[in-house]
């Protein structure tokens, strides 16, 4: 029976991995630490580990996971910014879900940009308090508004879709553009300077790291609405908090945090939060905060199990790994896979 690590676990993550794990005959061996140079050695013994968004997939840790004599990492989440892909090729296969549930996130998305327009989150806390007022809750109409997304993947494909639904005027800006009827391509510049709102669907990478930096900031629309379910490194903080402060930022919506990691999934309500910026953050009435959730549904963690455990069963049936990705997939047409075979 093979046995897998699985780091980073919280008690929704066994509702869907113990079932599929079962149905494989693999014995799941869930640690609550994420993984990093210090957690590695809980590995010891297994055959594969499992990691997670906030896990570190560095060189150090592939190089102990290789000396433990596991050559697969299990990625339970479409993203890969926390994987060391040079130090891991030719040594650790790096698997990953590319897509459990875009709607999941699209959805999300859509929550967030309601929520911040029509005030849902002071409303609830008002009402509580027997405060009937409406003041302040102030919102616009987004029928007619122009919404700009960044990213037109499977995530941003289904938010425009959305966006659509609600009448919205759709700027698109995507490098590899999927041309598509009431979808306005437009170079990232143009996008800033013409929308109304701008949601975030890219993944993180050197040419999208800060790409809401305070000069695209200072090109966008006066009381533009940003939100952010993608990958908190797409945005510099200190530039966005100085925007909201001064109001050329009207409102922000951020499921992702440039140093989440030390902090997200975990309970700090009883603590001083260290972080001044995300504190900063919190503190503002027209920023809505989640803790990287937006891909929380029932579906989304099913697929997750079923596809995390079926890369792990393709692994060690030998069989070619579809959902394999290495540094050579996207930089050149090197990788092997593209003839259907591992990525080396
Ligand atoms: P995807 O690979 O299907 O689409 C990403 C799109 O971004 C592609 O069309 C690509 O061409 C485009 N892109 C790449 N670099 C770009 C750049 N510099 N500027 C603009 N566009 C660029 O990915 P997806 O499934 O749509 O997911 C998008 C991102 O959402 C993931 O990378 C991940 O970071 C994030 N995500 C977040 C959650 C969450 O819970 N908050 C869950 C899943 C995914």
């Amino acid at each position: 029976m093979k046995r897998i690590c699985f780091f980073d676990t919280k008690p929704y993550d066994r509702l869907y991995f113990d079932e599929f794990a079962e149905k494989y005959g693999f014995e799941m061996v869930y640690c609550e630490s994420k993984l990093n140079e210090k957690s590695v050695v809980l590995a010891r013994g297994c055959d594969a580990a499992v990691a997670f968004v906030n896990d570190s997939v560095n060189a150090a840790v592939l190089r102990a996971l290789e000396e433990m004599g596991i050559s697969i990492v299990a990625m339970r989440c479409a993203g890969y910014n926390n994987v060391d892909f040079k130090e891991a090729y030719g040594k650790v296969h790096i698997v990953r879900v590319p897509a459990y549930s875009p709607y999941a996130v699209a959805e999300f998305t859509m929550g967030m940009f309601l929520t911040l327009n029509r005030k849902f989150h002071r409303a609830y806390n008002r009402v509580r308090e027997y405060n009937f007022s409406l003041s302040g809750l102030l919102g616009t109409d987004l029928y007619g508004k122009t919404i700009g997304v960044v990213g037109t993947g499977k995530i941003g494909q289904v938010f425009i879709d959305i966006c659509l639904g609600f009448g919205m005027r759709v700027l698109a800006y995507d490098p590899y553009p999927k041309e598509r009827k009431g979808v306005c391509y437009v170079g990232f510049e143009e996008l800033c300077k013409n929308s109304d709102m701008i949601s975030l669907h890219c993944p993180l990478t050197k040419e999208s790291y800060h790409i809401v930096n305070k000069e695209a900031i200072q090109n966008m629309r006066d009381g533009v609405v940003i939100v952010n379910t993608s990958r908190g490194a797409l945005i510099d903080t200190s530039a966005l908090i100085e925007s909201l402060k001064d109001g050329k930022v009207g409102a922000a919506g951020l499921d992702v945090y440039e140093e989440e990691g030390d902090f997200f999934y975990e309970d700090y309500s009883g603590e001083v939060m260290p972080d001044d910026e995300l504190a900063r953050l919190i503190s503002m009435p027209n920023v809505l905060l989640t803790s990287h959730q937006a891909f929380l549904t029932e579906e989304a963690l099913k697929n997750i199990a079923e596809t995390t455990t079926d890369n792990l069963y393709r692994y060690f049936a030998g069989e070619a790994l579809p959902n394999e990705v290495c540094y050579r997939c996207s930089k050149d047409n090197t990788c092997k896979k593209e003839h259907k075979e591992r990525c080396f």
